[in-house]
């Protein structure tokens, strides 16, 4: 149990050192904290350090952690592949989803969310290294779904995410990131207004953070690694 709360404190200062070392205000890099394979407890103690945010990839298995934490103040976002079965379960249990890659599981959100709850928040993922076997939009059908999304009435698009291929080095990572950046500014100067990048991870988030990042998913630096 003390592990992740040193990890988290540890976290907490690499991440604000990250911001500081790109001139950013700390405060603006939100953490999300990738509890997927994680138990309750093992949530519930990154709650007591102030951590609301929790990102988790399968629909049941995460319905049910939803379900048994039982707090009305931690923010749920989805962050896996979603198949178009499972979109009314993630509707009605979770505040963002960070995956949308087609037009048809968006506007089943949109018209799964209940009317009582404020828009289902969202990002487009973006298969930024145009990598076969990814999920996600390639960059130059972005800019068409961003469109087709921002008319949706219970979504609410906040901006792009991305899972790179594997760098190592530094101006590596920097680079991709950078741009997924540049097409969220090209939207913005086109007339949407996204005000997120989901992007980097425990491997390269001092990258992403460099590159503007709003919120990084941060799962093995925080938990430890999944088995
Ligand atoms: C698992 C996962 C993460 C967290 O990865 P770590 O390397 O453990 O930090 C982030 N984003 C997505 C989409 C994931 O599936």
């Amino acid at each position: 149990m003390i592990r992740i709360t040193e990890n988290y404190l540890n976290l907490q200062d690499s991440l604000a050192e990250s911001a500081e070392n790109a001139g950013r205000d700390p405060k603006t890099v939100r953490l999300l904290a990738v509890s997927k394979k994680k138990s309750i407890d093992e949530i519930l103690e990154t709650t007591l350090l102030g951590q609301r945010d929790f990102g988790e990839n399968v629909v049941q298995e995460s319905i049910k952690k939803i379900q048994s934490c039982d707090r009305k103040d931690l923010i749920w976002h989805f962050i896996g592949y979603l198949q178009s079965n499972k979109t009314r379960a993630v509707a009605e249990h979770f505040q963002w989803v960070h995956t949308i890659d087609r037009l048809k599981i968006a506007t089943r959100l949109s018209k799964q969310r209940p009317d009582h709850f404020p828009a289902l928040n969202v990002c487009i993922e973006v298969n930024i290294d145009g990598e076969e076997q990814k999920a996600g939009v390639l960059p130059d059908d972005v800019a068409e779904l961003a469109r087709a999304i921002s008319t949706l009435p219970r979504l609410k698009l906040r901006g792009l995410m991305c899972l790179p291929a594997i760098r190592k080095s530094f101006e590596g990572q920097k680079k991709c990131f950078s741009k997924l950046r540049k097409i969220k500014d090209e939207l913005n100067a086109d007339g949407l207004k996204l005000d997120t990048l989901s992007m980097g991870m425990s491997a390269d988030y001092p990258a992403a953070i460099h590159e503007g990042t709003t919120i990084v998913r941060i799962g093995t630096a925080l938990f430890g690694e999944r088995v």
